[in-house]
């Protein structure tokens, strides 16, 4: 989304502007799948809130969306109820923004350490899984700006894309399509060499190495792939330095796709307006639906350091695993839920070498390596991507966005060598 969002606002200015892939396909980190009439995300998956910029294009590209509501349960001691401990959870990391101590880890801050064990746990999950983040590394000062943040666009309102949220991409890479913009998809970019004023880019392809030059780039690589030195720079812009101070958080996603939903229908289980599940004894710790839309459907994640815990399992393993789970939640028996499997259904971010994680998020002390990176480097490299964002929301659809028109409008606003 970054890198597409700046060639638009480039190509809208009337520069020329080419847009390099890896993948076969555009969308990076949203990836929406179908399975029947099944929308499956894979990728982002919902919006949350109402980002203005988000919401106009969203609009611009006619789509169908829905807010997501429904009953929230947790399941404590065995027993599964409607939960209302989110509240405190937010209400706790508001007050974050009040807190005038040096930016420390969240694992030293020291009114978390004053919560009771069960708050303070409730509260660690919470930011673990949102983030994708480690608590002991997540800065305190950028808790407390992505707070204010999600609290200015209202974000505990969530939306999905009926039709999947890679309409969203789609739609404006069919839109730089029709204007002319080309979009070279499974090129990968191995080199960049430059110096003020000039970018030459290595590529390869199927048919072979590519060259393209340029006045500028707009780098909108993930911060993994930042971090993994995938692509080569000469010379190497200290932007890599800024980048090496971010962190990329791991997630483990999956959608299990059932023939029926057993937990709408059961005699001792009867949640037919299931939204989210939070079952902290359990792996994964949360689990949704996307009701109110219809589906057979649950997804399960876990983000932060706990998300390797079903690394290595085949998708097979994976779903027997989470019946597993889920038989426990349900007090139902496993077997039961294991034939109603139809399908487990999930992607690796980490393994991904186009990713390289799920979403960064800013550990302690590295709030002004993001202001760094979204500094253009000598008028010629601008970095984008959601990491680079500088309105608190890291690790968004519409970080990425803002970024990529935030470098775009750098560009413009560049002194021209030609
Ligand atoms: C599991 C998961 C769930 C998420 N859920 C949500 C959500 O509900 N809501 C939300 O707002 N956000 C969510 N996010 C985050 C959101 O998806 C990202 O913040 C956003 O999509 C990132 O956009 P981007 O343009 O910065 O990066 P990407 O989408 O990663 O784009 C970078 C592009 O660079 C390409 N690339 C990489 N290497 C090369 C190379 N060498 N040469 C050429 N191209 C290359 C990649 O293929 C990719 O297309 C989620 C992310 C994940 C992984």
């Amino acid at each position: 989304m970054a890198g597409l969002s700046a060639a638009r606002t480039l190509h809208r200015a009337g520069i020329q502007v080419t847009l390099l892939e890896a993948r076969d396909r555009v969308g990076g980190r949203i990836h929406t799948i179908h399975h029947g009439d099944e929308v499956i995300e894979l990728g982002a998956e919902f919006i949350h809130g109402r980002p203005p910029d988000l919401w106009r294009l969203i609009k611009e590209a006619n789509l169908d969306t829905y807010k997501l509501g429904g009953d929230d349960l947790c399941h404590e001691n065995g027993e599964l109820k409607k939960c209302d401990e989110q509240d405190e959870t937010v209400g706790f990391l508001d007050r974050l923004l009040a807190w005038k101590g040096p930016d420390i880890p969240f694992a030293d801050y020291p009114p978390l350490q004053a919560l009771p064990p069960d708050q303070r746990n409730q509260v660690i999950n919470y930011v673990q899984s949102f983030n994708a983040a480690d608590y002991g590394q997540i800065g305190v000062h950028a808790l407390a700006v992505q707070q204010q943040a999600e609290d200015e666009i209202e974000s505990d309102s969530i939306f999905r894309i009926r039709g999947g949220y890679a309409s969203l991409p789609e739609y404006l890479a069919d839109d730089l399509r029709r204007a002319g913009v080309p979009i070279e998809l499974e090129t990968r970019v191995d080199r960049i060499e430059w110096q003020r004023g000039t970018v030459e880019v290595h590529a390869h392809t199927a048919a072979g190495p590519m060259h393209f030059r340029a006045e500028h780039a707009v780098i909108a690589l993930p911060l993994g792939v930042l971090q993994q030195r995938a692509v080569a720079f000469d010379p190497v812009p200290s932007a890599l330095a800024q980048a090496d101070q971010l962190r990329m958080g791991p997630v483990r996603r999956f959608t299990l796709l059932f023939k029926d939903r057993f937990w709408a229908q059961q005699e001792s289980v009867q949640f037919p307006k299931l939204s989210f599940l939070f079952a902290q004894d359990a792996m994964p710790p949360v689990w949704w639906t996307p009701h109110p839309a219809y589906s057979t459907s649950l997804t399960g994640w876990i983000g932060g350091p706990r998300s390797g815990a079903f690394d290595d399992f085949t998708p097979t393993q994976l779903g027997e695993a989470a019946c597993r789970e889920l038989a426990k939640i349900f007090n139902l028996p496993g077997e039961f839920i294991q034939a109603q499997l139809v399908s487990c259904m999930s992607h690796d971010w980490q393994q991904d070498p186009y990713s390289g994680g799920a979403y960064s998020y800013v550990p302690a002390g590295a709030l002004p390596a993001v202001l760094a990176m979204a500094t253009p480097v000598n008028d010629t490299l601008y970095f984008a991507g959601e990491h680079t964002d500088v309105t608190g929301h890291w690790g968004t659809v519409h970080a990425a966005m803002r970024s990529g028109v935030r470098a775009a409008q750098q560009i413009l606003s560049a002194p021209r060598t030609v």
